[in-house]
């Protein structure tokens, strides 16, 4: 039998409605005998998320304010949900213990918990399946990072005997018992960690998108959907700040050679994205799977005559960036120029300290920061090998009149990376495409 753990995301348990879409999935396949829920998320356009309001309780109960309106209001989420399932579960008693703790002082990450804890009581009520409190299953250290190990082996063994069960995300514990959570999103992180944990053949990440998308939706008109993707690519692709997972969820579930399925609860008919170690490479993979980028990025250029003859050159350079705090994107290099790209916010309050310092360790002939650079990675295993898609690629950079400021293209071959003023952001992301997909 295969095993898939299934993770929903809080849009997929925002009401009772969806709810039942849940239940009809899992029904679809008996392989899925795990579920990781997110507290729910909103139901329209305006509406709160649970874990928003959970926050908000938190600061009010420390600003000294009243926060039971906001406590009532999380409480009728939950309390809706199961009135119009008829669950049995005692929410009541739920309700008053998660509120009773919140007035006695309890730290913002057992507040936020609570909407993952409450909703997977509710879930674990609504299928018959089992609930496996993750305070005591999923463990952080003393300065609050996974613990992955521990959590493998408590998790692993915890579900060992097959029983279907529901796993809240989002937190787990401290080593003295104190609940902990993942950063925001971090329901993603349990799912993988599940995953794992259970042996599954795969993940099946369920959110209200039909998988990731090209190039993002607000610059490319209607993007094609990535019906494949690898991981080392989906690292390009979210490292450029497009994904929809939490980037730490990768590292569990690619470790273990688990593919992940991102899939639409709305649309459950629609096979969404999968990311796998090895995907097919063949003549049907498209030259390239998606394109990302950021803007906002700073160059500092140093110039020096005679450069290469002078050893530790660059270990002078980076070695200010690094005691400046700084954390350097790329590296590229000319005869007797090296730039180093950093992120332009990062940069703002040490900028002029950087110049000085390079300029005494180094005595460059001048050093230049030019600000305002967008950078954009085309990601692709279908051009690894693959002849000419550079040339295609600048081609049609240079058809939409896009000056490139900076090229990088990693041994790697997976992407292709340019550098271009941000007012070109937005083009250069539509030429790309438009060369490659239409
Ligand atoms: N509920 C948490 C959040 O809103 C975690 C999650 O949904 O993954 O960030």
């Amino acid at each position: 039998m295969r095993k898939v753990v299934t993770k929903f995301g809080g849009s997929s348990l925002a009401d009772a409605g969806q709810f039942e879409k849940v239940k009809n999935i899992l029904a679809l396949d008996p392989d899925r005998r795990y579920v990781v829920p997110s507290a729910p998320g909103r139901r329209f356009k305006d509406d709160d998320k649970v874990t928003d309001l959970l926050y908000r309780c938190y600061r009010q109960r420390e600003a000294g304010e009243d926060y039971q309106d906001t406590f009532d209001k999380i409480a009728a989420r939950y309390m809706d949900i199961a009135e119009e399932l008829k669950l049995t579960v005692d929410l009541g008693a739920a309700l008053d213990e998660v509120n009773e703790r919140i007035a006695g002082g309890a730290n913002a990450d057992y507040c936020a918990s609570r909407g993952e804890y409450l909703n997977g009581l509710l879930l674990a009520d609504y299928l018959g399946w089992r609930f496996v409190d993750a305070a005591e299953v999923v463990r952080f250290d003393e300065d609050g990072n996974l613990d992955a190990e521990t959590t493998h082996c408590l998790m692993s063994e915890r579900l060992a005997d097959g029983k279907p069960s529901v796993v809240p995300g989002f937190y787990g514990s401290l080593p003295d018992g104190t609940v902990h959570t993942f950063s925001r999103g971090g329901s993603d992180i349990s799912g993988a960690i599940v995953a794992r944990a259970a042996g599954a053949d795969v993940y099946e990440n369920w959110t209200d998108v039909s998988g990731m998308l090209m190039a993002d939706p607000r610059i490319v008109e209607s993007p094609r959907e990535i019906s494949s993707i690898t991981y080392q690519e989906l690292r390009e692709m979210s490292y450029m700040g497009a994904s929809v997972l939490h980037t730490d969820s990768v590292f569990p579930v690619h470790r273990a050679g688990i593919p992940t399925n991102i899939r639409n609860t709305n649309n459950p008919d629609h096979p969404g994205t999968i990311i796998s170690l090895k995907a097919p490479v063949s003549s049907s993979v498209p030259t390239i799977t998606g394109i990302a980028g950021l803007k906002g990025f700073s160059v500092v250029s140093v110039e020096k005559a005679m450069m290469n003859n002078e050893k530790g050159f660059g270990r002078k350079v980076l070695q200010v960036i690094e005691e400046e705090g700084l954390s350097f994107e790329h590296l590229p290099t000319g005869i007797d120029t090296m730039c180093v790209v950093v992120s332009g916010e990062q940069l703002e309050p040490v900028r002029q300290r950087v110049v000085n310092r390079i300029m005494a360790e180094t005595h460059a002939d001048t050093i230049t920061v030019h600000d305002g650079m967008s950078i954009i990675a085309t990601v692709g295993r279908g051009m690894v090998h693959n002849c000419g898609t550079a040339a295609r690629l600048f081609s049609a950079m240079s058809r939409a009149g896009i000056n490139v400021r900076m090229i990088d293209q990693g041994s790697s071959e997976l992407s292709i990376i340019v550098g271009v003023d941000d007012k070109d952001y937005e083009k250069t992301i539509r030429a790309i495409y438009s060369e490659f997909v239409n």
